[in-house]
């Protein structure tokens, strides 16, 4: 059962930063796919912007390249890529100058919906913003698009939101999370709000508590220094872990629209308890075999930042006192996996006596690999010997459900960039929200910083340090196992 593809209206989009890493590995292979799914079609424009001297035709031999290499199957389909890379021209153009706006400007139409997607470093976000504005780009129905990072703490975050709100209204601004471009984070509000299944059972009376996991197996490799910056808690944590953690703790919105979804996320955060410096465990990789120690990957040899980050977090609210949320992330880590589990209580009395053992419910929606969601359900094991109690997952593997054309997922990036055509922000972060999961993590930062307080050093290829383990046993549960 194929889907429904239904074309957005023509726009005229441009790309900041056409040239660079995220453009070539993300960006432009995704508007390819759409226009290969019959989205993109008709009198559009797509136009790369960026300070190195090429023509268009230069351009798009830059970007057919990167769509040959990150395109997927359907790149290799020369009648497609031709047909595409007709929509693409290049201008030259410097962020902090004059060059090049004029006639960025002319290539721009009036009745056109008009998107501008800032792939360049957050440091550049204001000078992009005042130019579109000084050469009259930035009209009420034109949209801009910024990466992560958002900010690296409230105070860089508000002086960001601040240099936007002087060109752009909040609706016209789109800030990315890919995570929320994932197919199964989008399913998971299904699971909740499509179904009377879960609901009722969707608080701490029934639910033990829930884990979420993003677990990478490579390092830091190329990407060192900008990492070394960073670290997993400002790189995964308060973005990416926290809007899952908002998905899954959030009151359902009274509509699946921007506004109502993002109000509701905005609560979650802002009922986060403070986290005490017990309840979080950060660690940094060291060499095991082949593969190089974190220090030995980045500029400073006395890196204190982590690679791994472990903590518990409480929602202080009615739906989930009591209910802790266990997040670990990290690098170097045995698998990559990334999922969340919603652990249920046990059965309030077990019919089946102590010898039936300890079985629980767990709901999983698995982000990577083979992304779907699993219910953990405790059945009789077969056969005879007595009631002996197992668990199976009842298994919903896209894949496997729904057939291989249709569980063949848009990437993360083609669903939020064609929301950006359309005019719909459900699946992007508002300014405040960010500020807020900011405020939340800063406290965390500045304890380590004042404490000068160091990573604990885990082995490349283990779950991490053991102290993350202790986090769970001392409240007498523990992790999943990490595999893919
Ligand atoms: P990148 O590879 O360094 O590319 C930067 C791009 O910006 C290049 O096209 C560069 O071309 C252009 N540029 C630099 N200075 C400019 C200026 N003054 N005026 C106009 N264009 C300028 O960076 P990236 O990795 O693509 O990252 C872009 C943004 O996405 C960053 O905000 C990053 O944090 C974010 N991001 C990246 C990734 C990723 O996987 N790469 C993932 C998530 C988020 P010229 O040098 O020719 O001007």
């Amino acid at each position: 059962m194929a889907s429904r593809v239904i074309p957005v209206e023509p726009f005229d989009l441009v790309i900041f930063g056409g040239t660079g890493d995220l453009a070539r590995r993300k960006i432009w292979p995704a508007l390819f796919r759409r226009f290969v799914a019959g989205q993109i079609e008709g009198d559009v424009r797509l136009i790369g912007a960026a300070r190195g001297e090429m023509d268009s035709a230069g351009f798009r031999d830059v970007v057919q390249e990167a769509i040959v290499e990150f395109g997927g199957e359907e790149s290799r389909r020369k009648a497609n890529l031709s047909a595409f890379i007709k929509m693409l021209s290049y201008v030259t153009l410097d962020a902090r100058g004059e060059a090049g706006w004029v006639e960025l400007a002319k290539l721009m139409r009036p009745d056109r919906i008009r998107a501008f997607y800032f792939s360049v470093a957050p440091s550049l976000f204001g000078d992009l913003a005042k130019r579109l504005h000084k050469h009259g780009m930035a009209d009420d129905t034109s949209r801009i698009v910024v990466e992560k990072p958002f900010g690296r703490d409230l105070e860089s975050a508000r002086d960001l939101n601040r240099v936007l709100a002087r060109h752009f209204d909040e609706s016209q601004i789109y800030r990315i999370d890919h995570y929320l471009g994932k197919e199964t984070v989008q399913n998971l509000m299904a699971i909740r709000f499509g179904n009377v299944l879960f609901e009722p059972l969707w608080n701490s009376q029934y639910v033990d508590h829930i884990q979420i996991t993003v677990a990478e197996s490579v390092g830091v490799g190329g990407r060192g220094d900008y990492y070394d910056k960073s670290g997993a808690m400002r790189d995964m944590v308060q973005n990416h872990m926290m809007q899952l953690l908002c998905l899954i703790a959030m009151e359902p919105p009274a509509k699946f629209d921007p506004d109502a979804v993002r109000d509701e996320k905005l609560k979650v955060i802002r009922a986060l308890d403070p986290v005490r410096g017990a309840d979080v465990v950060r660690g940094q990789y060291e060499a095991q075999g082949d593969k190089a120690d974190y220090r030995t990957q980045v500029e400073d040899p006395d890196s204190t930042t982590e690679s791994f980050i472990a903590l518990k977090a409480l929602v202080s609210n009615w739906r989930w006192a009591g209910t802790p949320f266990y997040l670990r992330t990290g690098k170097r880590l045995r698998d990559r996996a990334s999922e969340i589990a919603v652990v249920f209580k046990d059965a309030p009395h077990s019919i089946f006596g102590a010898d039936a053992g300890r079985h629980r419910n767990i709901l999983t929606i698995r982000l990577q690999p083979n992304e779907g969601i699993e219910l953990g359900v405790t059945i009789k094991e077969p056969g005879p010997g007595g009631m002996r109690l197992i668990d199976v997952p009842l298994d919903m593997t896209f894949a496997e459900a729904l057939g291989p054309e249709d569980a063949d997922f848009p990437d993360a990036y083609e669903r939020l960039i064609m929301d950006v055509i359309r005019g719909n922000q459900t699946l992007f972060m508002r300014g405040d929200e960010v500020e807020a999961a900011w405020a939340w993590t800063d406290p965390i930062i500045a304890d380590w910083e004042a404490g000068a307080s160091e990573p604990l050093p885990y082995i490349s290829g283990s779950s991490g340090p053991d102290e993350a383990l202790m986090l769970m046993h001392r409240d007498g549960r523990r992790w999943r196992e990490i595999k893919p």
